[in-house]
């Protein structure tokens, strides 16, 4: 087939400095400002490349919708906060969130409330833009922080970014759905003279054909990013992810709030999961980069340790679980109750399929939070250990208990 631009622009960037690493093989392919997937085609939903669980059914939003409520009121309804979403797709997930908030309003009244979207794409922010204003929008070239502001359709300020750095300090609720996984690795190997690179290279043998290979030494970051006490022989970091949530701890531990984070991932214990997708097949990650969506599990492991202990953290938990205690299963025979055709009805019924099975999203999916110590330890336990204590389960993780 043809090269990609991408491609033609690898191959002429690796054949006068050599092979890269997989993390910038990575970058290029999803984020390269012109060409990448995200920023041209970012093909999320049903007729593009993957699909995600807001776009399979609304009762997602909803649900993590309710868990920012439970947790603003746990936390006794402070006067304001941001809803702070990283990499929000089509948007769907936020606009799924204000419409809870909308119904909640008399709850919400005197809470001043704005959503933060961090997202690079320029395809994606304009679709969020459709989707969450109806293109209301002023584009905001003068202001260095935020790119794009906006008013929801329930009336909420909504402003865009590139970067969490920009997001104004302040009690914030952050989410990242479907967002880690996006965000590019590096691939270490275990070798009998030590840890060595995964990276991309051209095949000699193929014309235009890209292959791994594996560096002849350590390299700046099989130096950096490897645990001593590592006992995998395969091993994927994402120095990235690790930054980014230390950026959200340091934000918890000075301002407040909660961070909600959903994906596919494991605790530590998996090796090789970078890989493709197109039209919702797998798709060789070395082939016709910025036509295919690459991603690679979340290492949550690898994120508890970076918050550093600055905030508490919850999870990872199957996504089964998650939903399950926040009400899924009440608000789906609700849902049914009030749909008179069977086409809809079905339609629930699958789409509850998709989300909890095991063998779909079910246990693939994990959620996990960052939440402020005080959230979760209560002080004064120490001292009368018999008292029950007042500190309130958090929903998803626990039981949901809105009060
Ligand atoms: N949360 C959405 C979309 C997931 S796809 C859903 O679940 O449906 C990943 C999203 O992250 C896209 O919106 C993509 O453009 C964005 N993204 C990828 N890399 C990013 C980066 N470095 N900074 C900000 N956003 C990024």
């Amino acid at each position: 087939g043809q090269a990609t631009a991408i491609l033609r622009h690898l191959l002429l960037k690796l054949r006068a400095t050599g092979p890269v690493t997989v993390a910038e093989y990575m970058r290029e392919a999803l984020t390269n400002p012109g060409q990448g997937y995200y920023t041209r085609r970012g093909g999320i939903g049903e007729g593009g490349d993957f699909i995600t669980s807001p776009e399979i059914s609304q009762v997602f939003g909803e649900l993590i919708g309710i868990w920012y409520i439970s947790e603003w009121m746990a936390m006794g309804k402070p006067k304001a906060f941001q809803l702070v979403e990283l990499g929000p797709g089509r948007g769907t997930l936020t606009d799924d969130i204000l419409r809870v908030f909308k119904q909640l309003a008399s709850l919400l009244s005197n809470c001043d409330v704005s959503i933060h979207l961090v997202e690079v794409s320029p395809k994606l922010s304009e679709i969020q833009a459709e989707m969450l204003t109806e293109g209301k929008v002023q584009s905001n070239p003068k202001n260095k922080s935020a790119y794009m502001k906006g008013i929801s359709k329930t009336g909420i300020p909504i402003f865009w970014y590139r970067d969490i750095q920009d997001v104004p300090q302040g009690y914030s609720f952050y989410l990242a759905h479907e967002f880690f996984d996006a965000l590019p690795i590096h691939k270490f190997q275990r070798t009998e003279k030590g840890w060595r690179e995964v990276l991309v290279d051209i095949d000699p043998e193929v014309p235009d054909q890209l292959r791994f290979v594996l560096s002849p030494s350590g390299t700046p970051a099989s130096e950096n990013f490897i645990q001593p006490e590592e006992t995998r022989d395969h091993v994927e970091v994402c120095p990235d992810a690790g930054v980014i949530i230390q950026r959200l701890a340091c934000r918890i531990e000075k301002d407040g709030g909660a961070a909600l984070v959903a994906d596919y991932g494991h605790d530590g214990t998996k090796t090789d999961t970078f890989r493709g997708f197109r039209n919702h097949k797998l798709h060789d990650v070395l082939k016709a980069p910025g036509t295919a969506d690459l991603t690679a599990d979340v290492d949550f492991s690898y994120l508890r340790k970076m918050t550093q202990g600055r905030t508490a953290t919850l999870g990872p938990i199957k996504q089964r679980e998650f939903l399950k205690n926040m009400g899924i299963d009440l608000r789906l025979q609700v849902l049914l109750q009030n749909s008179r055709d069977t086409a809809t009805r079905e339609q629930l019924l699958h789409s509850y399929d998709m989300l909890m099975n095991p063998k779909e999203m079910g246990d693939r999916f994990n959620f996990f939070a960052l939440l402020p110590h005080h959230r979760l330890a209560d002080p004064e336990k120490k001292h009368k250990p018999e008292s029950k204590s007042p500190v309130a389960p958090v929903a998803g993780f626990g039981e949901l208990l809105l009060k």
